[in-house]
């Protein structure tokens, strides 16, 4: 506690501030969760962050999904955590399209002995189109500049009441700044976050809240009632 009081002290800006502070009040994590986002953590893959696992957590808790879809396996860590944490029984079908990852996501899931994770290893958006049915829990975590194309797809496989949270929204405020403050290299994905930013806030078969803790997150749920 000593050791966050001194760190705390040491953010100037208020946002780090709060930021350090929700990240030490960690949401429960498993013995053997925590050794998997060890190892994704040292080997560079970026997963999940605490506040993000506290933010699914709550959400599966309120939503008792049924049927998950995930866009963004990685080595399965925030899909075993969906998996660990939904209140009751639920499947889920993720999608990774880096063969590497999945490979070590197959063994993940094998070693949790997690049946009713299916992984699709592929693009997500050849695979989207195909998929039938409906999914009480879309979480999105891909790659940021796509996250427009797959939008109508997204709307698609939701049930009305069905949530769509998606993940980094805001990189770490970069989406906010000026494009002309943007470097040339991050401009085409900070026009098409925005854009995708807009599209949920107004479409009108959504509820869309954003939240700024953590590097941003976007929760959309489909409107009950509306086409
Ligand atoms: N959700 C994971 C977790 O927290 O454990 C982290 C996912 S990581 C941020 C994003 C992943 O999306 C990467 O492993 C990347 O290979 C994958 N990805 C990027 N573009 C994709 C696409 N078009 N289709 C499928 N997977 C994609």
């Amino acid at each position: 506690m000593a050791d966050l009081i001194e760190i705390l002290a040491a953010q100037r800006d208020p946002a780090e501030r709060i930021g350090v502070f929700s990240e030490s009040l960690h949401a429960e994590e498993t013995e053997a969760l925590r050794e998997l986002e060890k190892h994704a953590l040292e080997k560079g893959i970026p997963i999940i962050r605490p506040h993000t696992r506290g933010l699914l957590q709550c959400i599966l808790e309120m939503k008792e999904p049924g049927r998950i879809l995930e866009i963004g396996t990685a080595t399965g860590y925030s899909a075993l955590v969906m998996y660990t944490y939904a209140p009751s029984p639920c499947s889920i079908v993720t999608i990774e399209k880096d063969e590497g990852r999945a490979a070590e996501a197959r063994r993940n899931f094998d070693t949790f002995g997690a049946e009713r994770i299916e992984l699709i290893e592929g693009d997500a958006a050849e695979i989207l189109p195909e998929l039938t049915g409906a999914f009480d829990l879309i979480f999105l975590d891909a790659a940021k500049g796509q996250y427009i194309r797959y939008l109508p797809e997204l709307i698609r496989l939701l049930p009305p009441g069905g949530v769509l949270l998606t993940d980094n929204v805001l990189k770490e405020g970069e989406i906010t700044a000026s494009k002309f403050a943007v470097t040339r290299r991050n401009r085409t994905i900070h026009k098409r976050m925005r854009e995708y930013l807009t599209a949920i806030s107004r479409d009108e078969r959504l509820r869309t809240v954003l939240l700024e803790t953590g590097d941003g997150a976007a929760i959309s749920v489909k409107r009950r009632g509306v086409q």
